[in-house]
């Protein structure tokens, strides 16, 4: 596994730096130029790999007109060429779904989807039509990239330590020289964004040779539940990532703020230019109403809150060798209640990293993550398996008259939806409810479960899971 690293310059030279966004807008015209060639049904139709298109271009002189240097602009097809493959992924997942509902004959399903791997749907009527529709004729959006392959940079250390990275330019032999602040030079192939006044250096290192990766996991098998306040509440009752709530509340306010005070400075500066101030207006837009700081703070932001949530799963993975958590794709709205004031955009956000984190330190580490339905397993009491009332974070249950740690509670179901005989994966939501509701009504009107002796039958109906076999568990 591989994860992405990013080195930012520093106190790059003006002139330098207005280099590589020229470079990068040129190279932005051939990305431009290979999305409107292959980006398309008929362009895929072809059936062409990046080197082909390649030596196609060098043949007919295409290449001539981008005015860079014959490196860059091959990496960068390769790289826009990948960038389409991701696109047709994509498309080709919702039309093997279309697939799914049009045959339920084995022998069809699996002729259908060969033909889809391969690229052949072009001749099948059905899957041609589907493509079609799923895959929206993208384009080129990126202009402030440059992709470096790993023989073209080299990196130095300079008497006060500063690491200078050195790419190629627009001229030949003429590097350019970034500096950076790091001892540690990016390796393999760099992908150099252009963003305000600075170059962000992303390169990838394999995660087998990252500290955190040694670390063994533990033993035992632990329940999760994501959230908001905390990152994760662990069926033990343990609270990881505690700041995130702090972060996001903080985060939030302060944008809330920051945005009034923008659109009265916009108003201000619009004002001024009704009234033929373009003076005044031009400096307020300029000064105060600029993106490079607004895009900066949110980046760090967002990256302190990315190690918030990889501590949090860290820790949950040190003493867990399997990790169960709810299925991500799965879940509907509206199954927590938020903070006062984070909204749902973020919210949504961080439930994602949450995932990612999980699946990434999962592999990394060698603990075992099993994705369950997680209906209802905020809602019910996992101890008898009725609805219970939601209060804050309680929940109370009328039945056993305890109140639950509303987390702890949603934890703990969701360890043991993953010995579940009857709720799935996909198990519909609907579904998951009406088991729940056959469970407790079983326990009350004390009707023999199958063929069981009665008290058997009661203790199974009370705790339905704790005799589960394990073969609805699916193996993320
Ligand atoms: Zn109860």
């Amino acid at each position: 596994m591989r994860v992405t690293r990013i080195a930012y310059s520093t106190g790059l030279n003006v002139g330098k730096y207005a280099g590589l966004v020229e470079q990068a807008r040129r190279l932005g015209r051939v990305r431009s130029e290979v999305w409107q060639r292959y980006g398309s049904i008929g362009g895929v139709g072809s059936g062409l790999k990046d080197r082909q298109v390649r030596d196609r271009w060098l043949a007919d002189g295409t290449h001539m007109q981008f005015g860079v240097l014959a490196n860059a602009w091959k990496e960068t097809v390769r790289d826009a060429m990948g960038d389409i493959a991701a696109n047709l992924a994509s498309a080709k997942v919702e039309v093997s779904r279309a697939v799914g509902r049009r045959t339920s004959d084995p022998a069809e399903r699996t002729r259908m989807l060969g033909v889809l791997k391969a690229d052949r749907w072009a001749g099948d009527p059905f899957l041609a039509r589907q493509m079609r529709k799923h895959w929206k004729r993208g384009r080129n959006r990126t202009h402030d990239q440059i992709v470096v392959r790993a023989d073209q940079h080299n990196s130095v250390v300079d008497g006060s330590g500063r690491l200078w990275l050195a790419v190629p330019g627009l001229e030949r032999r003429r590097m350019v020289r970034i500096p950076l602040p790091t001892t540690v030079a990016p390796t393999g192939t760099l992908r150099l964004i252009l963003r305000g006044g600075r170059v962000e250096v992303h390169y990838q290192i394999d995660a087998s040779q990252m500290r955190s990766s040694q670390r063994p996991c533990g033993d035992r098998t632990i329940g999760v539940d994501k959230g908001y306040t905390e990152a994760l509440t662990d069926s033990d009752g343990g609270h990881h990532g505690t700041r995130l709530g702090q972060l996001l509340t903080a985060e939030s306010d302060r944008l809330t703020e920051r945005n009034h005070r923008r659109a009265k400075l916009r108003s201000i500066a619009n004002n001024a230019a009704m009234r033929g101030d373009h003076a005044k207006a031009h400096r307020i837009r300029a000064h105060n109403l600029g993106t490079v700081k607004r895009d900066r703070q949110a980046a760090r932001h967002r990256a302190t809150v990315r190690t918030e949530i990889f501590t949090g799963v860290h820790r949950v993975v040190d003493k867990a060798a399997t990790v169960i958590a709810e299925d991500l794709t799965r879940s509907f709205a509206g199954r927590k209640r938020l903070g006062k004031n984070v909204n749902r955009r973020l919210a949504a956000w961080t439930k994602g990293v949450t995932a990612e984190a999980l699946a990434n330190v999962s592999e990394r580490r060698g603990s075992a993550l099993v994705h369950v339905n997680a209906a209802y397993t905020s809602q019910t009491c996992h101890r008898c398996g009725r609805l219970g009332r939601r209060n804050g974070d309680r929940l109370h249950c009328t039945s056993c008259g305890v109140v639950w740690q509303a987390d702890v509670n949603a934890a703990i179901n969701i360890l043991q939806r993953a010995g579940d005989p009857d709720i799935a994966l996909h198990t519909p939501h609907r579904a998951v409810r009406q088991i729940l509701q056959d469970r407790t009504d079983r326990h009350r009107t004390r009707l023999p479960v199958q063929d069981s002796s009665p008290a058997i039958a009661e203790r199974r109906a009370k705790h339905p899971n704790r005799s589960a076999t394990s073969n609805s568990r699916k193996q993320v």
